[in-house]
């Protein structure tokens, strides 16, 4: 079966064509996720793919231009050791205990390989990140979501039963709520027979992490990503923590496809990163000052939304629908998210971004609505 649905005519008729060829059978069949747009013009701002609107910690650029071209002729530091290390001193845990991989895509990606190879379904919220699915399909694991309620919780009890993993984003995406870590922990607790993912790429901005969690817990896998709270999403850096009998099977999975899935100026990068704890808990505290400002400022306007655990908000307006406030903005030059997609289609994602950034967001909305 070919999927035609996203694709333009030209594009159509050549699949048409294509469909009639011997080998179109053999062709993979999937939806692929599909990111926030990226704008060509420097002018927009840009509040639609959840980046950090400031900076990498001074140490990255140090570490970039102190580095020597001429080592890339060797093949990067075996396993990203140097940047293992880092992380793991970040969290005061064993080195054996850290893996590294190129962005959490692809970190979450090899978890999904190593972990869920039961007949049995997993499970994972029905409003979450798109790309849960998407692994689902390429990898072929039998899959359930589980409702949010009406204000978009997760409940944990929901997933107090038989299944062939867990996955969940603390705090979720796209609606900003975070779970408490008793919560997190009852989850972990009552799935000791499979492997619970906390996917905690927006954590730093919640200030729950359940990191301490893995000591006791060897079922217990986080991912995390530098994209956000480290501003490096264009560097590709990400980790996993867990209990080291786990880390070997996600080094096995990445052994068994890229030996080196990290190259030599990332991990370099990424350490410097890490190793910069003052910088990084600045830019988060600056992050979370800014978006409860932000949130106020919409209320005011008359949006509805939950109280945010993340570096995003994510709103509705009663009198306007979504798709006319994202088209409103995008020709102000001020790019959110909008998912055409059913219970989430009356909602926009917006990333916070800087005091100023902000500032042009409300100053469009106030004249939109009319205050
Ligand atoms: C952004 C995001 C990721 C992946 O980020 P990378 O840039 O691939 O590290 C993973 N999970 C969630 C929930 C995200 O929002």
């Amino acid at each position: 079966m070919i999927k035609v649905s996203s694709c333009g005519e030209a594009r159509f008729w050549k699949e048409v064509l294509f469909m009639e060829k011997l080998f179109a059978k053999n062709l993979i069949d999937i939806e692929p996720y599909v990111a926030g747009e990226q704008p060509k013009n420097d002018k927009i701002i840009k509040l639609n793919a959840n980046e950090n609107p400031y900076p990498p910690s001074p140490k990255v650029q140090e570490a970039i231009s102190a580095f020597d071209a001429e080592t890339l002729k060797k093949y990067p530091p075996m396993d990203a050791a140097p940047l293992r290390k880092a992380i793991a001193e970040f969290y005061g845990i064993g080195q054996d205990c850290v893996f590294a991989g190129n962005g959490s895509d692809d970190v979450l990606a090899a978890a999904f390989r190593a972990f869920y190879n039961s007949d049995k379904p997993i499970l994972y919220p029905d409003i979450t990140y798109s790309f849960y699915p998407v692994w689902c399909e390429l990898l072929k694991i039998p899959y359930e979501t589980i409702p949010v309620d009406e204000g978009f919780n997760i409940h944990v009890e929901d997933y107090f039963r038989e299944n062939g993993g867990v996955v969940i984003p603390n705090p979720n995406a796209p609606t900003t709520i975070g779970l408490p870590l008793k919560d997190i922990e009852e989850l972990i607790s009552h799935n000791r027979s499979s492997v619970v993912i906390i996917d905690e790429a927006y954590a730093d901005f919640s200030g729950v992490s359940c990191v301490p969690l893995i000591k006791k817990y060897d079922n217990l896998v986080i991912t995390q990503t530098f994209s956000k709270s480290r501003s490096l999403a264009g560097m590709r850096v990400a980790c996993a923590i867990a209990d080291p009998y786990l880390i070997s099977y996600l080094d096995a999975v990445k052994d068994s496809y890229n030996s080196y899935p990290m190259d030599a100026v990332a991990i370099r990068a990424g350490a410097a990163a890490v190793e910069d704890r003052e910088y990084f808990e600045a830019a988060c505290k600056r992050i979370i000052a800014t978006r409860e400002r932000t949130a106020e400022r919409l209320r005011e306007l008359g949006f509805i939304l939950p109280d945010s655990s993340a570096n995003f908000l994510f709103v509705t307006h009663p009198e306007h629908t979504a798709k006319e406030i994202f088209s409103f903005l995008r020709d102000k030059g001020i790019f959110v998210r909008f998912f055409n997609k059913p219970r989430i289609d009356d909602h926009l994602r917006i990333t916070i971004g800087s005091e100023e950034d902000m500032d042009a967001l409300i100053s469009a909305l106030t004249e939109l609505l009319g205050k």
